[in-house]
């Protein structure tokens, strides 16, 4: 790990006493054909075809995926490439809303969820799409499925919620604490683990006084952790929480743990006993020029624009437009891109906060390498990528950055170092394919 912790400011201040507010259904939805970490789903509707909030509407043979659900109630217009918020551009289902926001018919209260095996649990996860909303994207279902020579002892409740800016998950545990807690005890039950570990920075005191009123026994404890950051990258919680380094390239299943965050937790209680699939979510729309910032219930599918419209709108004409939080976010082309189950945040900078233009040359400070919290060497590895050495960049360890971007929150040159690991892996995974 890097000798030395380093922290942005947090900048939370504007959003974190904001109660959740819900938005409601728009007039457009904008579903990706790919939201997750995994196979892409086929779409399982046509032009024309008339769907509900909850009606499945795409999915895929593939086991390392996750369908996808309309978020309203409407016709779908169209399937056709749209904006993308990760990828550029991606093939969507467009639909067109009726204005009667009606629920599939699929979505009612399950009675007997204690008698569901852990087989019959991780389908409903599986059916109802969740997967991790932190930001990776990855189907829960197999998160909740360790290989079976992997036994798991520890189930980690990731609250850390390091990302300046974002306050959405803070709120979530402050208003809906009792569901995240049922979505984590039914993690557990799958997983068949016995101990939780409730990980919440110290920078959020009334959400480890709400959580540890509900549950903080030997069993299940709530434990506040520094706030720093990346202390949420899940390497970094566990080895913060018990000691253990998850080896280069391995997952936390390699040393007997499983890491969940709130959100996905808060999804898993609405899959298991409401049968609801995960087609809204909680983001934090934040950053000074944004008029009524806040914490926003979301339909999957609603475009950034419409968002910021619903926050009042800008104050200037924003210079930088990021979804997720501004340290791991990806900046945008354009408003029209939509928010995808992963999408946690929209940051909207105006031309004061800008940071002068990217990629200047490394002047080898050393930088970098006291603040990467993988103890990596982010120098090196981006000469490396710059020069097309993609094999030298696999032997420095490229695949075990958690692009937490500080490497280049602290670079006097304000170097892209996580655009050219994220171009790097890219590079790796194909060559794997072929
Ligand atoms: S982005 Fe990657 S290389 Fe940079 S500090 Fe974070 S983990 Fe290290
Ligand atoms: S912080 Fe920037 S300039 Fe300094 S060594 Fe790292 S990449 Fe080079």
């Amino acid at each position: 790990m890097g000798k030395t912790r380093l922290s942005p400011p947090d900048f939370k201040e504007r959003t974190r006493a904001l109660p959740i507010k819900a938005m409601g259904a728009v007039p457009e939805v904008v579903l990706p054909l790919l939201q997750h970490t995994g196979a892409p789903c086929g779409p399982e509707v046509a032009a024309g075809d008339n769907v509900k909030a909850g009606t499945l509407i795409a999915r895929s043979k593939e086991y390392v995926s996750a369908p996808i659900h309309s978020s309203v109630s409407g016709s779908v217009k169209a399937i056709e490439e749209k904006p993308h918020p990760i990828l550029g551009r991606y093939k969507a289902i467009v639909i067109a809303s009726d204005g009667r926001d009606e629920q599939d018919s699929s979505i009612q209260d399950r009675k007997d969820t204690a008698s569901l095996s852990a087989d019959e649990i991780r389908k409903i996860i599986r059916d109802c799409g969740i997967v991790g909303l932190g930001g990776a994207a990855f189907p829960t279902h197999i998160k909740l499925k360790p290989p079976k020579e992997k036994p798991i002892d520890t189930f980690i409740l990731n609250a850390a919620e390091c990302e300046p800016f974002l306050t959405a998950d803070h709120r979530l545990m402050l208003e809906k604490p009792e569901r995240i807690i049922e979505g984590m005890l039914i993690a557990m039950k799958v997983l068949g683990v016995k101990r939780a570990i409730i990980a919440i920075e110290e920078n959020k005191p009334d959400a480890i006084e709400v959580m540890k009123k509900i549950v903080d026994n030997d069993s299940i404890k709530v434990v506040s952790l520094k706030s720093f950051y990346p202390q949420g990258a899940e390497k970094q919680l566990i080895k913060t929480i018990l000691r253990r380094e998850v080896p280069p390239g391995g997952l936390p299943f390699d040393v007997g743990c499983v890491v969940n965050n709130v959100a996905t937790c808060f999804a898993i209680y609405e899959a298991v006993y409401k049968n609801k699939p995960l087609y809204e979510r909680v983001i934090t729309v934040s950053g000074k020029i944004v008029k009524n910032p806040g914490n926003i219930l979301v339909r999957v599918g609603t475009k950034v624009g419409d968002i910021i419209e619903f926050c009042g709108g800008l104050s200037e004409e924003a210079a930088k437009v990021i979804v997720g939080g501004p340290m791991m976010g990806i900046a945008q082309y354009t408003l029209e891109v939509p928010v995808i189950k992963g999408t946690s945040g929209i940051i909207v900078f105006g031309k004061s906060q800008v940071k002068a233009p990217l990629s200047q040359a490394c002047i080898r400070c050393g930088r970098c390498i006291e603040v990467c919290p993988m103890g990596l060497n982010p120098s090196a590895i981006a000469q490396a990528i710059e020069k097309g050495r993609f094999d030298l960049a696999e032997e420095y360890n490229v695949l075990d950055c958690v692009e937490c971007g500080i490497c280049s929150y602290v670079c006097p040159g304000n170097r892209d170092i996580v655009g050219l690991v994220k171009l790097a892996k890219q590079k790796l995974k194909n060559k794997e394919r072929k």
